[in-house]
């Protein structure tokens, strides 16, 4: 074919339509008056964060800790970790926060204190950091294990519960009961008298009467 055939190719009128116009597939592409032929494609710059794309798991989460400078990581709150295993606590990071408010001094809730005192309070990672897992010792005796206390001068300690869900609620400790012994770092489970069952992993209610697991003791009838 030569150069002449092909102009008078592409000058044939072409169908207007549904369809694609027989022949388009072999229509040269257009090339835009004054672009370069050949010039490479600029590349979209890629947007990178710090945020690790992969669900995170119990070792991630001790190594974040661990990178914020955080030590004995033994002894941090299950309930925390649990949050930031879950996706309920989202630590930021230098990278996504220039506003120092990141890390350990990330904010997780500002509200009024859970005794008569009333004063407002704000709870950051660190506040909350080694607090114990269980806040039914001494609850009635200013939760002398919290490791948040308000500015109020009797203030008793104030215990954050369901860290683990992202709910963050001030409590004396009567309610804040994280179970360590479920998986995945443990879970809240309110009350600070529901147990979990060694034998089946179910929940159960104790008195001061005792009681076992609805489960497992079908004797038990289940609370409502
Ligand atoms: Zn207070
Ligand atoms: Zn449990
Ligand atoms: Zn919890
Ligand atoms: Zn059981």
């Amino acid at each position: 074919m030569s150069s002449s055939d092909q102009a008078s190719a592409a000058t044939l009128p072409v169908k207007r339509g549904r369809g694609r116009p027989k022949g388009s597939r072999n229509k040269p592409k257009e090339v835009v008056s004054g672009g370069k032929e050949n010039a490479p494609v600029a590349k979209k710059p890629r947007i990178t964060t710090k945020t690790p794309k992969a669900p995170m798991t119990k070792k991630t989460v001790d190594e974040l800790l661990a990178s914020l400078g955080v030590q004995n990581l033994g002894k941090v709150s299950r309930c925390l970790k649990a949050g930031i295993l879950n996706g309920a606590v989202k630590l930021l990071t230098p990278e996504n926060d220039p506003g120092n408010k990141f890390g350990l001094n990330q904010v997780l809730v500002t509200d009024s204190c859970c005794y008569e005192c009333g004063e407002d309070v704000t709870c950051t990672v660190r506040d909350v950091l080694y607090q114990p897992d269980y806040g039914g010792n001494g609850y009635g005796d200013g939760a002398p294990n919290a490791t948040l206390k308000c500015e109020g001068e009797d203030c008793g300690g104030i215990f954050v519960t369901e860290i683990c869900r992202g709910v963050f609620g001030y409590d004396s400790g009567k309610f804040f009961n994280h179970c360590t012994k479920c998986p995945q770092f443990g879970r809240c489970l309110g009350d600070y008298r529901e147990c979990h069952c060694s034998k089946c992993g179910d929940h159960f209610f104790m008195t001061s009467f005792g009681g076992g697991c609805y489960t497992c003791d079908k004797k038990r009838k289940r609370r409502i």
